[in-house]
């Protein structure tokens, strides 16, 4: 093996040399329309991918029983996705080093009105050094940096000297379960490296996150007789108010917190969907909003369901309507709490190592306000989670786009990174 400086550069050369068959996975999965429920494809090519790698791939389902009895299960309904987790594990000749879970997700989110879009979302474009389409940079750009990392070793003439486990989940756009499946099937490793996209930054800390439904039913009347009927969705209005009270008081105690205390306004309240009544001429009778919440750290997520659940009850029995007509909660979403990266970790000091030999700068650590997958490994295999990606600007919102250069950058860090961190051996 040549001295380390020497290494650094083969490596970092081969990862150059892959990048347009890199630039090339990455858009072939972005043409994938992976919303949730549709990922079953995009998950074949993924196993496709890795067999044709000689990765030993374990295929399987989440077990939703299973997903159920653990406290960090998301709750489900049938909206949810029944496509497939996807492992490929490498195995060395001889275990030396540290063992690695590499892991990204293949769900996007929907891309919302076409009309809004420059070019359309699941048709990829590169523009001035970027990559445009929904999921470009949530997360497929991670996904291929992992791959592609591992591809650099092996054209560089190694393999990883320990296990490395590459898993491809679902479900990290609304419960988190898709990783935590990865867990329950019982995948261990000494740390896990997840590229989620984070401007080239290892995230220090995450809140968790809180989905649930409220419906408000209420009492259909003509319009013209309005004051004897009750308008759900105005009642849902009210009930929203009662909400962010609720969000206001708990950004203010996350001042105190160790991780999030300086942070502006981490606990975001998202009203992300309404719908309701039938007709314009008809009070509605109906009404029901999809709510997203932030958990700090530390808040174990039962304590916040229930004190929301409170929160609304109390509201509901001092309103005049609601007191005789309590607004149905349903949880059907995330159910995961926040962790955070305890600084001082082996693995954090590698990473750093990697970081500064492709930038030449010191890594840098950022919060993350939204829900990540690292708090899985973190949490239940109470490893060192490193989050840690690339640059990408508007996911989740209109012309997603990912940094090339960024991501050639983080592709490089990541293949330094499992150098370091699990050792080389020749590969066969
Ligand atoms: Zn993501």
């Amino acid at each position: 093996m040549p001295p380390q400086e020497g290494a650094n550069n083969v490596i970092r050369r081969a990862v150059s040399e892959g990048f347009s068959a890199q630039t090339a996975f990455l858009a072939d999965l972005v043409r994938f329309p992976s919303t949730r429920g549709n990922e079953h494809t995009v998950q074949d090519y993924m196993a496709r991918a890795m067999r044709g790698r000689g990765l030993k791939v374990d295929v399987f389902d989440i077990d939703r029983e299973a997903i159920a009895r653990h406290p960090g299960g998301s709750r489900i309904s049938s909206k949810h996705s029944t496509a497939p987790i996807v492992v490929g594990i490498h195995r060395p000749k001889a275990q030396r080093g540290r063992s690695l879970i590499l892991q990204g997700h293949v769900d996007v989110v929907p891309p919302g009105p076409l009309d809004m879009w420059s070019t359309p979302p699941f048709e990829p474009v590169v523009q001035d050094g970027w990559m445009y389409g929904r999921g470009a940079g949530d997360m497929k750009a991670g996904v291929s940096a992992a791959v592609f990392a591992l591809d650099a070793l092996r054209r560089a003439g190694f393999d990883p000297a320990s296990t490395v486990y590459l898993q491809s989940v679902v479900e990290e756009e609304s419960t988190g379960n898709g990783a935590l499946m990865t867990h329950l099937r019982g995948y261990r490793a000494d740390a896990a490296l997840i590229p989620e996209p984070g401007r080239e930054m290892l995230t220090r800390a995450n809140v968790g996150v809180l989905w649930f439904e409220i419906e408000v039913r209420g009492h259909p009347v003509h319009v013209a007789y309005m004051g004897s009927g009750v308008n759900a969705i105005d009642a849902v209005y009210r009930v929203i108010g009662a909400l962010r009270k609720l969000e206001t008081r708990w950004n203010e105690a996350a001042r105190k917190d160790p991780s999030f205390g300086s942070s502006e306004h981490p606990l975001n309240l998202n009203i992300g969907r309404i719908e309701g009544g039938d007709w314009a001429s008809s009070v509605p009778a109906w009404c029901r909003i999809d709510c997203r919440m932030a958990i700090l750290p530390g808040i174990p997520a039962s304590k916040a369901t229930r004190e929301i659940e409170e929160t609304i009850m109390e509201f509901a029995r001092g309103d005049n309507f609601l007191a005789n007509n309590p607004p149905r909660i349903t949880w059907n979403g995330f159910h995961a709490e926040g962790y955070r990266l305890e600084p001082g970790s082996d693995a954090e000091t590698v990473l750093g190592r990697a970081h500064e030999a492709v930038t030449g700068k010191p890594l840098e650590t950022s919060l993350a306000t939204a829900y990540l997958d690292a708090r899985v490994y973190s949490l239940y295999d109470k490893i060192p989670a490193l989050n840690y990606g690339c640059f990408a600007e508007n996911y989740h919102g209109f012309d997603e786009r990912v940094n090339l250069d960024s991501l050639k950058r983080t592709t490089e860090v990541i293949a330094l990174f499992i150098a370091e961190w699990c050792g080389l051996e020749p590969c066969s």
